[in-house]
């Protein structure tokens, strides 16, 4: 999927990578370079232009050269910026037993076969709901006869108009549909070649004709820009409830899915991903962002957190946060935890919605710097100190303090992020896999 643009942005991205300092000259360069990236993959200037300008208000003369791995603080960005372009949230596609979907589009863009994967998909969510499909296709001899058999395939009945009129037989299929107490109407409408005043027109009066709660544009994801002009078209004489874009399983342009998303602002509601009938996926902006840049997702960190992490290790820590008896030894061995599987830095970015919990770049920073701080301390404390920390008095924080190199109010600090640690172990048990 999009492996055009995947693999230049990783090549892209390869270059930067494990650079321990990245200069605003090389950004500049990184920024070109995305540019032509994105413009081969047949984004559009306007929305590559856009896309630059959000990138380089978050990462220019933003101390990015100082911070810790600026090549994942970079990937990081790009994610963001496309994610938030692609919707940022899956439109949920919802039907009952008052909607009729209508499909449009060009001639071959797969509408008719992506309506079936839609009837398919509605019976496997709500199998009690009775559908009926039918076909406006007059254009072509065998159009009608392509969604009789694919209905008969899937045992979805299709009806079979006596007028061969669109707007007639549209008619009457509402008052057939009616009749038999069918719960959802689909509607396969014919496409043309390019879009001319006469598709337009048709369309329109077709769905002036029977309303349909669902106006879905159906856009072959392989022309790339091209299918941006003709969305614009549809769009001016039907009001789209949303798209679907098809055969993003060979060689769709990277540029069909953001140009629409930037241009139209309807939502993409599924992607087509192959011939048969249950290759429909539901677009979900945060899933196909992390699959244009070629992420791997949340089970990347897994695998990291368990080879690093020894279960036997976690569950002592969970074990005490369990008895609500927390030691500075329990403690520490949640810090050292912490730091096996990685920089906090790192581990933020496979959590960038961590349930209301956001810290900034800085206040990672400085997390990390404490941690090494805190162990030092921790070391030079006695075994009873760390068990029972409630005996560290003044004398005591002063002792402690002499023997880190640090001053009596790191010890403070310590003690009371100590406190605060319950938190950390909410994080730590959100961050598991559900099982
Ligand atoms: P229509 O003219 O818009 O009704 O298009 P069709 O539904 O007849 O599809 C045209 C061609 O595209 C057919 O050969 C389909 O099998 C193929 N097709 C449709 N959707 C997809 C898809 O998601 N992936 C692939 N690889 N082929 C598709
Ligand atoms: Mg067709």
């Amino acid at each position: 999927m999009f492996e055009g643009f995947t693999s230049s942005i990783q090549a892209l991205m390869d270059r930067l990578k494990g650079r321990g300092i990245i200069t605003e000259s090389d950004l500049q360069e990184m920024f070109d370079k995305l540019r032509e990236v994105f413009l081969s993959a047949d984004v559009p200037l306007r929305v590559t232009k856009d896309i630059l300008a959000s990138l380089r208000h978050e990462l220019v003369g933003k101390a990015v050269i100082t911070r810790a791995r600026p090549d994942e603080q970079i990937v990081h960005a790009v994610y963001r910026t496309l994610k938030e372009l692609l919707g940022d949230e899956a439109t949920p596609f919802a039907v009952d037993t008052s909607s009729t979907i209508l499909v449009l589009g060009l001639q071959g863009a797969g509408k008719t076969t992506t309506l079936a994967k839609l009837a398919a998909y509605i019976r496997r969510q709500q199998p009690k709901l009775r559908i009926l499909m039918v076909s406006l296709d007059f254009q072509r001899p065998a159009a009608r006869e392509q969604l009789a058999q694919l209905g008969h395939r899937m045992g979805i009945d299709v009806y079979w108009t006596s007028s061969q009129d669109p707007v007639q037989a549209a008619l009457e299929a509402q008052q057939y549909r009616l009749q038999n107490r069918y719960g959802v109407l689909l509607i396969d409408t014919a496409g043309r070649l390019h879009t001319s005043d006469e598709l337009l027109k048709e369309i329109e009066q077709v769905t002036r004709q029977v309303n349909p709660t669902h106006r879905i544009l159906v856009l072959d994801g392989m022309t790339g820009q091209q299918s941006l002009a003709v969305a614009q078209q549809f769009q001016q004489v039907v009001d789209l409830t949303g798209a679907i874009i098809t055969k993003v399983d060979s060689g769709a342009r990277a540029g069909s899915v953001v140009g629409f998303c930037s241009v139209i602002k309807k939502p993409i509601l599924f992607l087509g991903t192959g011939e048969s009938l249950e290759e429909l996926d539901q677009f979900i902006p945060e899933r196909v962002a992390r699959r244009l840049l070629g992420d791997g997702d949340l089970a990347t960190l897994w695998e990291r957190a368990q080879t690093r992490i020894s279960a036997e290790e976690q569950e002592r820590v969970e074990r005490a946060f369990k008895r609500g008896v927390l030691t500075l030894e329990d403690f520490s061995q949640q810090l050292s935890m912490l730091n096996k599987l990685g920089s906090l830095t790192s581990l933020m970015k496979y959590m960038p919605s961590m349930g209301g919990i956001s810290l900034t770049a800085e206040q990672m920073h400085k997390g990390e710097h404490d941690m090494r701080r805190f162990r030092a301390i921790m070391s030079s404390m006695t075994q009873k100190e760390r068990l029972i920390p409630a005996i560290i008095n003044g004398t005591r924080r002063q002792r402690i303090a002499a023997g880190a190199g640090v001053t009596v109010s790191d010890v403070n600090r310590l003690l009371a992020a100590f406190e605060q640690s319950q938190k950390l172990v909410k994080l730590m048990s959100k961050m598991k896999p559900s099982r």
